[in-house]
């Protein structure tokens, strides 16, 4: 019942006023933005094409700061305002950094994406031959489903140390004219049985055999002549020996380039987004900071995918030494460094897929162009396995992307019981910093080809270059 001259509701502005503005970003960022998100998938493209693993990830990112202006860092060196410093930790993880007015005074801002990658890995005894097939055993790395990694073309990349000392670079299958390598898969007309078993143990991990060579030896006797040609092409080209493989990062990965998807081009299709897609604009928002306030690091880590244990993963001490030396040169302790300092850590979530929605809660799902995905917390059942950012932080990086118009949405990680993952969140939580995750939705997250949209790709961008620049 309402009064005779009681001005009825207006639900358009209402719905402007209470509820959450409309998700899709097409039609609500500026004509800009959108160019601006064109060319920044370009260069983005290239990077990934240079940075399938975490050393390419390295390296390629080193050349790029250098020529920014960054130089090594060194511990004993006091730095200015505006100085820009890279901290290289064995070449699988690295820390940039660009020296605040405030320096570590009130805390450092932390951009902290990794740049592993699920893919298969060799075994240290990888090439033996069978049925006059050589293959090389493989030990997949990071959450994978297995079906997916057979009857693809693979390319290698590898590190080897040799006996000597000396080290060589293996990259093949990645440019044009190069051989390539798959994992092979039983045909349809055999697979009954196959086909009956669940998707999990339908390929079974120790079946992940990567298939390099079919031609013998060239000679009248012996056994394992494939094997033995095989390595012989190998020992011409690197000079290494079966041996050598014990002593080598070797990973074989899709040897897929990264291309426009859709009529429209508005997604980028590759492989390893997850989580390059996140630490590539961490990377270029530290380019494009100049005399910050806070210190600035972008940090791009290594081991992610296995739970980020090992020297070179963010749950090993190389970013809190890195701080601490930081902290020291200004004369302060590194705890009140790090408890005065934030994070976003950066990576990516899952986007609603229509095809499988009923993995998904449709009202706490991030969505392909909606913009850089806020998750304030990650993990499996009741919230196991991961740091919850508090509702001081989420209010805090919430007005700052309103404040720099930046198109963000937030969601969870899937259904409630529908399984879950976790981040670097809350290794760096745990440090007593402010964390929060924030980063590119992607669909079919963990395939040899994941896809993202170019406009939260860029939005990442802006949100990580605001954080950096308050
Ligand atoms: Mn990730
Ligand atoms: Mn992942």
């Amino acid at each position: 019942m309402s009064k005779k001259n009681e001005k009825k509701a207006d639900p358009k502005k209402l719905t402007k006023e209470l509820l959450i503005p409309r998700r899709n970003g097409f039609g609500q960022v500026s004509e800009k933005d959108l160019e601006k998100a064109e060319s920044f998938s370009e260069s983005y493209k290239k990077f990934l094409d240079h940075a399938k693993t975490e050393r390419e990830a390295v390296k390629t990112a080193v050349a790029m700061a250098e020529k920014e202006g960054f130089v090594p860092f060194d511990p004993t060196k006091h730095y200015k305002a505006g100085d820009k410093v890279y901290c290289n930790n064995r070449g699988k993880a690295l820390i940039l950094a660009v020296i605040g007015k405030n320096g570590c005074k009130n805390g450092v801002r932390i951009a902290a994406a990794h740049i592993d990658s699920p893919r298969l890995d060799l075994k240290p005894h990888p090439l033996y031959e069978q049925n006059e097939l050589a293959m090389f055993k493989s030990h997949y790395y990071g959450g994978i489903k297995k079906y997916q990694w057979t009857a693809l073309p693979l390319s290698m990349h590898g590190f080897v140390v040799k006996k000597d000392g000396s080290t060589v670079e293996i990259n093949v299958g990645e440019e044009p004219g190069d051989p390539q390598f798959c994992v092979t898969d039983l045909l349809p007309h055999l697979s009954a049985d196959q086909m009956q078993k669940t998707l999990a143990k339908a390929i079974e991990g120790e079946n992940l055999n990567i298939l390099i060579g079919s031609r013998p030896l060239d000679c009248d006797e012996g056994d394992n002549l494939v094997k033995l040609n095989v390595m012989r092409l190998l020992n011409e080209k690197y000079g290494i020996t079966e041996e050598d493989f014990v002593s080598a990062d070797i990973e074989f990965v899709p040897a897929l380039k990264a291309v426009d998807v859709g009529f429209d081009r508005s997604m980028i299709g590759a492989y390893g987004h997850d989580d390059r897609v996140c630490a590539f604009p961490s990377v270029m928002a530290a380019f494009s900071v100049k005399e910050p306030e806070a210190t600035c690091l972008a940090v791009l880590a290594d081991r992610e995918e296995v739970g980020s244990d090992g020297n070179t993963g963010l749950n090993s001490e190389f970013m809190r030494y890195f701080i601490a030396d930081l902290a020291q040169m200004e004369g302060m302790e590194p705890r009140h460094v790090l408890s005065r300092s934030k994070c976003l850590s950066a990576d990516v979530n899952a986007a609603f897929d229509p095809t499988y929605a009923s993995a998904y809660e449709a009202t706490n799902s991030c969505y392909l162009n909606s913009g850089v995905c806020v998750t304030k917390y990650t993990g499996a059942r009741g919230k196991s396995g991961t740091s919850e950012a508090s509702a001081e932080f989420m209010g805090e990086v919430r007005a700052l992307l309103e404040d720099n118009d930046v198109l963000w949405q937030t969601g969870e990680l899937g259904k409630v019981d529908g399984g879950g993952g976790g981040t670097v969140a809350m290794y760096i939580a745990n440090l007593n910093v402010d964390v929060v995750d924030v980063g590119v939705p992607v669909l079919s997250m963990h395939a040899p080809f994941e896809v993202i949209s170019k406009l939260d790709l860029y939005m990442t961008y802006k949100a990580f270059r605001a954080f950096f620049e308050k």
